[in-house]
C-alpha cells in the first residue's frame, strides 16, 4: 500500500469557502503544509456560477444593525444572532480584502463600490462584478491562493471518507481520478468545503459535482447535521434546465407577473407596487424583492388558482425587464441576457422570460460554531456544506458568498491555531483504514460484475421522491412516504453495478460514490423535515401552518446513533432581537429612519 501523503491542514474543496480557508492557513503560519483536495479543477467549483453579488454594508444610508436585522428576519429567527453580528461586521472587511488582490467589483459614476438591491435586503448593500460575481469572486481567490508554496494542490482527487482515532479527525481517504489510486491524504486537522447538495432533487440550479459529500462524510463519521429541512426554492429558474436567472434581475427593477400580466406578489403580504416616483422606489423594497421562500410560496398558490402559465416543462411565470431597455440589461445584466437567449430561445430585451422556482441552496450543513469547529476536534466545516447558523430557515441571496469568506477565513485561521498543539496522528491506525476503504470501493463497485440495479434509475427515483414529498409544501405523509422511498433506494443501491470496471477517469465509480453521498443526506432532509412540526421559512408544513416558537424555535441535528438516524434539538442563540413577525413591503419593519 502507497504511502500517507502527509499535510499540517487537509483542506477538501477549492470554491470560495476552500480556497479562502487555504490562504487564510497559509497567512497564520507559513510554516504549514496544506493540502487543497478538490473532486474537481477548483476554477470550476461551483462558486463560479454565481451571478448577483455578495453582501456586505458599505454605503452611508446602511448599517451593521439594518444587515443583522434582515438577515435574522429573514431566517425566520433561526439564525444564531451571534454568529450573524459576527459575520456582518467581517463582511465588509473581506469582500474589502477581496478589491485588493484584484477582484473587479462594479463601480458608480463616482469611482467608488457599487451595490444592487437583493431579495429580502431591505437597503441596498450587495456588491457585485456585472453578473458574473462568483467567476471574479473565484478567480481573485484562486490567483492570490496560487502566490503560496505551501500549498499542495491534489486537483481531481475524490475524498471519501474522514481518517478518524478516537475522538479526533486526521484526515481524508482519497482517489485520484487520472490514475485510480486511493491514498490517505492526513494531517491534524480538516476543513470540509465541499459545497451544498441541490443534486438530491431533480430540478436545481447546481452544478452536477453539488452532492453533498462533505456533509455525508461529517454524518458517517458522527457528526450532527444541523437544520437539513431547509432547502432553499429560488423563484427564478430556467424550466427545463433549472438554470438560474438572477435575483439581480429583480434587484435592478425586473417584475413578475402571472398569465393575466397581473403582479401576483402583491397578494402574498410582500407589499403593493407603488407609486415610481416615490422616493423608495418601489422594486427596491417590495413584491419582486421579498425573499425568496415567500416567493417561491406564491408560485405554487398561483398555480393552484389556476394563473400560471403552460409549457413543455410545467407550470410557469414571467420575469420580465424589458422596461430596463437595452442598454442597461446589457450594462447590469448581460449574462441574463445570454443565458435566456441561448436556454430559453428568447431575448429578454423584447420578451418577458419563463421562470419556475427551483431548488437552489441547503440552508442545512455540518454543525459548526463561528470558528468553523465540529463536535469531533480536528474537524471544521465552512461554506455551502456548513451550517453555523447565519442562514436559519431562509437564506437571504448574496449572503452565501460573504459566508464563505468570513467563516472560510476564521476556519482556516482557527485549524491553523489548533494544529500547533494537536497530537500526532498514528500512522497505522490510519493506514490501516486507507486499506478498509480502497478494499471496499474495489469489491462494492469495481470488481462487481453483476447487480440488478443502474445509477441512473436509482438515482432518478430519489430526486423524483424528495421533490414530491419534501418540496416547497410538505405534509407528514408526504415526507413519510419520501423516507421510505429514500430507504428502498438504499437498499437498492447496494444491488448497483457498474459497466466501467478500469481505474483510470471511472467517472462512473465517482458518480456512484456521490449517488452513495446523496442518499445519505436525502435521509437526513427527510428525518429533520418529519421531525419539524410547524411551518417557518423554507419548511412549510401544511399539516402544522404555523410557526411555534414554544416548541420549535430550535435547531434539528441529525445523527448517527448505532447507525441509526435520530433528531436531536439545540437552542437559538438569540442576541438582542427577539422572535417577531416577519414583514415586508412599505412597512417591513425597517428601522424608522430607513421608512
Ligand atoms: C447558479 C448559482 C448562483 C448563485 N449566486 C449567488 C450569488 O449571487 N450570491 C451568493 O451569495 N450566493 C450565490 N449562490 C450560492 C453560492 O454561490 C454558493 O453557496 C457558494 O459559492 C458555495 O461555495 P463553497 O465554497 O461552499 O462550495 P463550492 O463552490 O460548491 O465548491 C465545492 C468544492 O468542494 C469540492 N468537493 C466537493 N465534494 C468533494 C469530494 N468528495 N472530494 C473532493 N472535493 C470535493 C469541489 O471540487 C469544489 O471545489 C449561487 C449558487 C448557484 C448554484
Amino acid at each position: 500500500m502507497a504511502e500517507l501523503l502527509k499535510h499540517d491542514v487537509v483542506i477538501v474543496g477549492g470554491g470560495a469557502a476552500g480556497l479562502r480557508a487555504a490562504i487564510a492557513v497559509a497567512e497564520r503560519n507559513p510554516n504549514l503544509s496544506v493540502a487543497v483536495v478538490s473532486k474537481i479543477y477548483p476554477m470550476r467549483s461551483h462558486t463560479v456560477s454565481a451571478e448577483g453579488g455578495a453582501a456586505a454594508v458599505i454605503k452611508a444610508n446602511d448599517s451593521f444593525e439594518h444587515h443583522i436585522y434582515d438577515t435574522i428576519s429573514g431566517a425566520d429567527w433561526l439564525a444564531d444572532q451571534d454568529a450573524v453580528e459576527l459575520f456582518v461586521h467581517e463582511a465588509p472587511k473581506e469582500l474589502t480584502l477581496l478589491e485588493h488582490w484584484g477582484c473587479p467589483w462594479s463601480r458608480d459614476p463616482d469611482g467608488t463600490v457599487a451595490v444592487r438591491p437583493f431579495g429580502g435586503m431591505k437597503i441596498e448593500r450587495t456588491w457585485f462584478a456585472a453578473d458574473k460575481t462568483g467567476f471574479h469572486m473565484l478567480h481573485t481567490l484562486y490567483q492570490t491562493a496560487l502566490r503560496y508554496v505551501e500549498l499542495t494542490w491534489y486537483d481531481e482527487w475524490f475524498a471519501t471518507k474522514l481518517l478518524v482515532d478516537g475522538d479526533r479527525c486526521y484526515g481524508v481517504v482519497a482517489l485520484e481520478l487520472r490514475t485510480g489510486a486511493i491514498r490517505g491524504i492526513t494531517g491534524k486537522a480538516v476543513i470540509l468545503c465541499t459545497g451544498g447538495a441541490g443534486r438530491v432533487f431533480p430540478f436545481t440550479t447546481n452544478a452536477i459535482t453539488k452532492t453533498g459529500d462533505g456533509m455525508a462524510l461529517a454524518l458517517r463519521a458522527g457528526v450532527p447535521l444541523k437544520d437539513m429541512e431547509f432547502i432553499q426554492y429560488h423563484p427564478t429558474g430556467l424550466p427545463g434546465t433549472g438554470i438560474l436567472i438572477t435575483e439581480a434581475a429583480r434587484g435592478e427593477g425586473g417584475i413578475m407577473v402571472n398569465k393575466d400580466g397581473y403582479r401576483y406578489l402583491q397578494d402574498y403580504g410582500l407589499g403593493k407596487p407603488l407609486d415610481v416616483n416615490d422616493p423608495r422606489h418601489p422594486v427596491k423594497r417590495t413584491m419582486e424583492l421579498g425573499p425568496r421562500d415567500k416567493l417561491s410560496q406564491a408560485f405554487v398558490m398561483e398555480m393552484r388558482k389556476g394563473r400560471t402559465l403552460k409549457g413543455p416543462y410545467g407550470d410557469y411565470v414571467l420575469l420580465d425587464i424589458r422596461h430596463l431597455g437595452e442598454k442597461k440589461i446589457n450594462e447590469k445584466l448581460p449574462f441574463v441576457r445570454e443565458l435566456a437567449r441561448n436556454y430559453a430561445g428568447i431575448d429578454p430585451v423584447y420578451e418577458p422570460i419563463p421562470v419556475r422556482p427551483v431548488v437552489h441552496y441547503v440552508m442545512g450543513g455540518v454543525d459548526t460554531d463561528v470558528d468553523g469547529r465540529t463536535v469531533l476536534d480536528g474537524l471544521y466545516a465552512a461554506g455551502e456544506c456548513a451550517c453555523v447558523s447565519i442562514n436559519g430557515a431562509n437564506r437571504l441571496g448574496s449572503n452565501s458568498l460573504t459566508e464563505c469568506l468570513v467563516f472560510g477565513a476564521r476556519a482556516g485561521h482557527h485549524a491553523a491555531e489548533y494544529v500547533a498543539s494537536a497530537p500526532d496522528p498514528n500512522d497505522s491506525v490510519l493506514q490501516k483504514q486507507v486499506e478498509e476503504e480502497a478494499a471496499r470501493i474495489r469489491k462494492q463497485f469495481l470488481e462487481k460484475t453483476e447487480g440488478k440495479e443502474r445509477l441512473v434509475t436509482v438515482r432518478k427515483d430519489m430526486q423524483n421522491a424528495m421533490e414530491d414529498g419534501v418540496g416547497i409544501y410538505r405534509t407528514e405523509q408526504s415526507v413519510q412516504q419520501a423516507l421510505e422511498k429514500v430507504l428502498e433506494c438504499r437498499e437498492r443501491f447496494k444491488e448497483v453495478y457498474l459497466d466501467d470496471h478500469t481505474v483510470s477517469f471511472n467517472t462512473e465509480l465517482i458518480s456512484a460514490l456521490e449517488l452513495e453521498c446523496m442518499l445519505d443526506v436525502a435521509l437526513a432532509m427527510c428525518h429533520a423535515a418529519l421531525a419539524r412540526r410547524e411551518s417557518r421559512g423554507a419548511h412549510q408544513r401544511e399539516d402544522h401552518p404555523n410557526r411555534d416558537d414554544e416548541n420549535f424555535l430550535k435547531h434539528s441535528l441529525v445523527v448517527l446513533r448505532d447507525g441509526q438516524p435520530k433528531v436531536e434539538w439545540k437552542d437559538v442563540v438569540i442576541t438582542k432581537w427577539p422572535p417577531g413577525e416577519r414583514k415586508y413591503g412599505a412597512d417591513s419593519g425597517l428601522p424608522t429612519d430607513q421608512k
